[in-house]
């Protein structure tokens, strides 16, 4: 396929503001692409060459890199190029505008002007292998190569092309198109209706690499689909737990009885011993591996299995008591460098909740039950590296005692999890067999929500032009939408508000961007991405806000009343932020309690 049906296809979705038309781009894209090519269609409208856990280098050159490469595909005077920058703000706009005035330049120094109908020849598998090379190159002499293949690229570009060529070398396309749409276009696209898009769905859940999806979508169709299963090295997408503070609540919903297990406090990762090593992914599936070369000798000593996938918490202990330490303590160990002196200041341990795989054997669709009890074969415990703390229920009482220990030894609550035979491991979803039930689910709001900025308003005053307050919104996967809860001006620091401006500078868009419900109008647009998280003195309805409008009373969403600003969650995307169905569950929860206390308050007659 020639790059330029992309390049229209990223101009299209840039424009358009109705998630349905922005669907029906990417079904067009998505026929007119050839199957061996559609994984790098779909990396690329994400602005990426690979899935994150991949842990390749990715894109994103220096603008002064981007800037001597356009001075030679162009033939311009890099002074001239950055003048041109400084006015249009945007090194896509700048390398269109040369593109466009002038004729290029062959790489190599020999002036050839490339005639207009020799343009536009660029095809997606050439550009995507440049840009490969790109990110590749390392070491000696690698600017140089850098250079040169951006400026070969950019200059067989067409305007249009060398607009995209330029932002995804600078790692700065950000369309902001969800996995959600991608997969309800892969659906229409291969399947002739969105109602297959569970399928897809599943398959996506079970092999987290959107493109290799896509790709045995594109070849073997739904039968192919039906066939993805569980692979090490390729992360799953994680369970998740609903949440509940009523201890008889949380039993009726398991079926009575339930496996309570500590909730310990920490990372969560899913830990695939391969053959030949370890991966560590995150909660957000980023390969993490190298942050805890601890954590990967003890997979090594401790799974006893050829390949195996399994997911814990990591948590920081005390070395001498063994007792664990605050989450905010882990944070030491999330860097590049000096990794082994944060190993040895910050030890961890490893408690494992769940198994996934075991050597050819994929236990997904087997109940808790049966995937403890292989959990508990397959792990060679050590002091260090073990299952987590659980007993099974079948009482508010017994639930209630569990969750006091659990909080005693430092824990932040218990998980529930239904021990029924439909128990499985629900990939990538958010479901009542897991539910999470924490000490400060008890008092009135102290829950805290993560939700998305999606836009954006200017102080006055003394932050006068200066970004000062966030509009943001809740997740609705269902319509895979972003639905406006609060403005939250309050709660920044110093640093974080000096900070915001170029925080949000590479997410600003000219318009509501089409995945987000809003009727608020903020100063600023910008692509849903940061998750922040936020809390509020409680949950209340608003006229102003799309949050789940109409599912408590008519015409009005659900709101938080002074809400204040936490800390940003660099571990979650977009679509983990909290969901607009959660918000009415806890909504209606929030309802409940004031009505029971008011009974209890309220003097007999
Ligand atoms: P989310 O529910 O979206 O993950 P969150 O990051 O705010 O939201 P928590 O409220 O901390 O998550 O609850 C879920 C997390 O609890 C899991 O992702 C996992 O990291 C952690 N966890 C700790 N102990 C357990 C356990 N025993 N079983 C399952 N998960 C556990």
């Amino acid at each position: 396929m020639q790059f330029e049906v992309l390049a229209k296809a990223f101009d299209e979705a840039e424009r358009t503001t109705s998630r349905t038309q922005l669907t029906s781009i990417l079904v067009d894209l998505f026929k007119k692409s050839e199957p061996e090519i559609i994984d790098k269609v779909i990396y690329l409208l994400q602005g990426k060459l690979w899935p994150d856990w991949a842990g390749l280098p990715e894109l994103g050159v220096g603008l002064k890199l981007l800037i001597k490469a356009m001075s030679k595909a162009f033939n311009v005077g890099e002074s001239d190029i950055e003048s041109m920058y400084v006015k249009l703000g945007d090194a896509g706009k700048v390398a269109e505008s040369l593109r466009s005035s002038r004729p290029a330049q062959a790489v190599g120094g020999l002036v050839k002007f490339i005639q207009k109908a020799e343009t536009a020849r660029l095809t997606v598998a050439e550009v995507y292998d440049t840009l490969a090379r790109v990110a590749m190159a390392t070491g000696e002499g690698s600017r140089d190569v850098k250079i040169n293949l951006i400026a070969s690229l950019l200059s067989k570009a067409a305007p249009l092309e060398a607009r995209y060529v330029a932002r995804l070398v600078e790692g700065r396309l950000r369309l902001g198109i969800g996995d959600a749409t991608i997969m309800d276009a892969l659906s229409v696209a291969f399947t002739g209706s969105a109602l297959n898009r569970p399928a897809v769905e599943h398959a996506y859940n079970v092999r987290a690499d959107l493109g290799n999806v896509a790709k045995v979508l594109a070849t073997r169709g739904l039968e192919g689909l039906k066939g993805i299963a569980p692979r090490p090295g390729i992360p799953i997408r994680p369970m998740l737990a609903e949440r509940l503070s009523d201890p008889q609540e949380i039993l009726s919903k398991t079926g009575g009885a339930a496996l309570v297990e500590y909730k310990y406090d920490g990372e969560r990762a899913q830990i695939h011993k391969l053959k030949d090593g370890v991966l560590i992914f995150s909660r957000r599936l980023e390969n993490i591996t190298h942050q805890y070369p601890d954590v990967v000798e003890m997979a090594r000593e401790g799974i006893r299995a050829e390949e195996a996938i399994v997911e814990g918490e990591i948590v920081c202990i005390d070395p001498d008591t063994g007792a664990m330490r605050p989450f905010q303590e882990l944070m030491h160990r999330k860097r590049k460098h000096d990794v082994h002196e944060a190993m040895r200041e910050y030890p961890v341990a490893v408690y494992l909740f769940d198994v996934l795989y075991v050597d050819g054997r994929s236990l997904i669709g087997e109940p808790i039950g049966t995937r403890r009890e292989v959990l508990s074969k397959v792990v060679a415990e050590s002091e260090r590296f073990r299952l987590s703390e659980a007993v099974t229920v079948s009482s508010a009482p017994e639930l209630d005692s569990f969750f006091l220990k659990a909080i005693e030894e430092g824990a932040e609550g218990v998980m529930a999890k239904a021990v029924h035979s439909q128990s499985v491991y629900q990939a990538g979803a958010r479901g009542w067999l897991w539910i999470k039930y924490k000490r400060d689910y008890k008092s009135e709001m102290t829950d805290t929500v993560d939700l998305v900025v999606v836009g954006a308003f200017r102080g006055r005053g003394r932050r006068g032009g200066k970004v000062g307050a966030l509009l943001v919104a809740a997740y609705d996967p269902e319509s895979d939408t972003f639905q406006t809860v609060c403005k939250v001006g309050s709660g920044f620091s110093d640093a974080d508000l000096e900070k915001l401006d170029e925080l949000l500078a590479p997410y600003v868009i000219g318009h509501r961007h089409p995945r987000v419900v809003s009727e608020m109008e903020p100063d600023v647009w910008v692509t849903p991405a940061l998750v922040a998280e936020v809390l509020g003195a409680e949950l209340t309805l608003s006229s102003q806000h799309t949050c789940c409008r109409g599912a408590i009373r008519k015409g009005v969403g659900i709101s938080i009343r002074f809400p204040r600003f936490i800390r940003w969650r660099d571990d979650k995307g977009p679509e983990d932020a909290t969901t607009t169905k959660e918000l009415v569950e806890m909504y209606l929860r929030q309802l409940k309690r004031i009505s029971e206390e008011a009974v209890e308050r309220a003097e007999p007659q």
